[in-house]
């Protein structure tokens, strides 16, 4: 198999497709299942490069949310299951005591000049900070925010150490109203390079925003009595029978060993960013970008989880969230991806920050529900259903048994395909 192929972009998307099915001798099923007809082809074709097809995701809605007084209903796109499961039981818990409540910085992303072979650092750092006016009004001629009440706030500059010597780094502090804003902010990084590096005497390098968006904070907080905290089991579980003070204590015990071990930290804000990054897909917003600046905030001070869980006077669990939130509600993909848009509709917030906040209380959400789950039962009860239903279907199991095959399977602690089979066999 040769992955040469010249001129593979300037093909058609079909073209493409059976050039990579007869490369890897795909069936018809699969050129099948990777097409991707109308509407659907026209839009992703036009959003990467090198276009076969599509792929489909699960599009579910997140209920129970209370977010600032409002109720919300969450588009959430993700193949993991239980992911929805628990933002959604996270928002039960809090709604009860009034939902969550959030505070955003704004929507201010930082953009990067960075300038090399400069011989006076120092100095150079300081005749930046003496032309922050002109800087700024050079970013703001682009007029890219400034038409919507955005724009170049401020003009600051660094001199870092790096493996490769001293390197002068400018930042604009730049509003992008609702916009994520990458592509605004690196067009003025772009427009601001003459000056800069007059400014500076060096050679200006990379121009392009930081995504650790630590001016675009996002919080949310939330309270749970601790008797909401109780397991009432389902139809296929008992009850765990741990009391509420219990739960809420372990709950406690559960952040505090994140806090003091980054190998638990990293998988308890994967799970926080489980939910996020669902929303971001489902709305087509940059997931990476929240990604990188989520991990990155929580790196400041020695990697570290997003979320913190206290004991309040009353005895309620006090739940927050805080991280880095840079997503957009116009422009970006969203602008050309009709289930985009839609999702958006679903949302229904009212501009950027209104869509941080759900995204930090949907975090929250998510992550409390986790922590109560692996405290108590466990997540694997959970997950093993729907990983049990899976398997039945893989197995052939008819849509009218395979719930009760996946049953049999998770009682039985067997969750095999050839046991599936039997017991299709068994039941059919
Ligand atoms: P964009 O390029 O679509 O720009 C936003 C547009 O919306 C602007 O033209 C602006 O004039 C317009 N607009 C209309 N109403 C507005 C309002 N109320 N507020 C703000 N702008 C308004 O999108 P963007 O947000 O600049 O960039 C986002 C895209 O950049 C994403 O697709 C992302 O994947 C991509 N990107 C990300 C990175 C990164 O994160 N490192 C780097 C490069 C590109």
């Amino acid at each position: 198999m040769n992955s040469r192929i010249p001129g593979f972009y300037t093909r058609d998307r079909s073209e493409r497709l059976s050039t990579v099915a007869d490369r890897r001798d795909l069936d018809a099923d699969a050129v099948d299942a990777l097409d991707a007809d109308g509407e659907v082809g026209e839009t992703v074709d036009g959003l990467s490069e090198n276009v076969v097809g599509s792929i489909t995701y699960p599009l579910s809605v997140a209920t129970n949310f209370v977010v600032d007084g409002e109720d919300v209903l969450v588009p959430m796109a993700v193949e993991e299951s239980s992911v929805v499961a628990a933002a959604s039981k996270g928002a039960l818990l809090a709604r009860s005591t009034g939902g969550f409540t959030t505070d955003t910085d704004g929507p201010y992303m930082i953009g990067q000049v960075q300038v090399a072979d400069v011989a006076d650092p120092t100095a150079a750092r300081l005749r930046v900070l003496e032309r922050a006016e002109e800087i700024a009004a050079v970013a703001n001629d682009q007029g890219v925010l400034v038409s919507h009440g955005g724009g170049c706030e401020d003009v600051t500059a660094r001199v870092v150490d790096t493996p490769a010597g001293q390197t002068v780094v400018v930042h604009l502090l730049v509003d992008v109203r609702d916009a994520m804003g990458a592509n605004a902010v690196n067009t003025m990084c772009e427009a601001i390079a003459p000056v800069v590096a007059d400014a500076t005497g060096g050679r200006v390098s990379l121009r392009v925003l930081s995504n650790l968006a630590d001016c675009r904070l996002a919080r949310a907080r939330c309270r749970v009595d601790p008797d909401a905290l109780v397991d009432s089991g389902d139809d296929s579980e008992e009850a765990s029978g741990i009391d509420g003070e219990t739960v809420r204590d372990r709950i406690v015990e559960a952040w505090a060993f994140a806090a003091g071990d980054p190998y638990r930290a990293a998988t308890h804000n994967k799970g926080i960013m489980n939910a996020v990054d669902a929303l971001a897909v489902a709305t087509c917003n940059d997931w990476r970008a929240l990604e990188a600046g989520a991990h990155a905030y929580a790196a400041r001070e020695g990697y570290g989880p997003l979320t913190t869980y206290e004991v309040g006077d009353d005895g309620d669990l006090i739940c927050s969230i805080e991280l880095p939130v840079q997503v957009g509600t116009v422009g970006g993909a969203t602008a050309v991806h009709s289930a985009g848009r839609a999702a958006m509709d679903v949302l229904g917030v009212e501009g950027a920050d209104e869509f941080a906040s759900v995204l930090a209380a949907l975090g929250l959400a998510e992550n409390l529900a986790s922590l109560r789950a692996l405290v108590d039962e466990g997540i694997q009860s959970g997950h093993m259903k729907l990983h049990a239903e899976n398997v039945a279907r893989q197995a052939g199991a008819p849509a009218g048994l395979v719930e009760e095959v996946a049953a049999r399977m998770v009682a039985g602690e067997d969750i095999r395909e050839s046991r599936a089979r039997e017991l299709v066999e068994e039941l059919g």
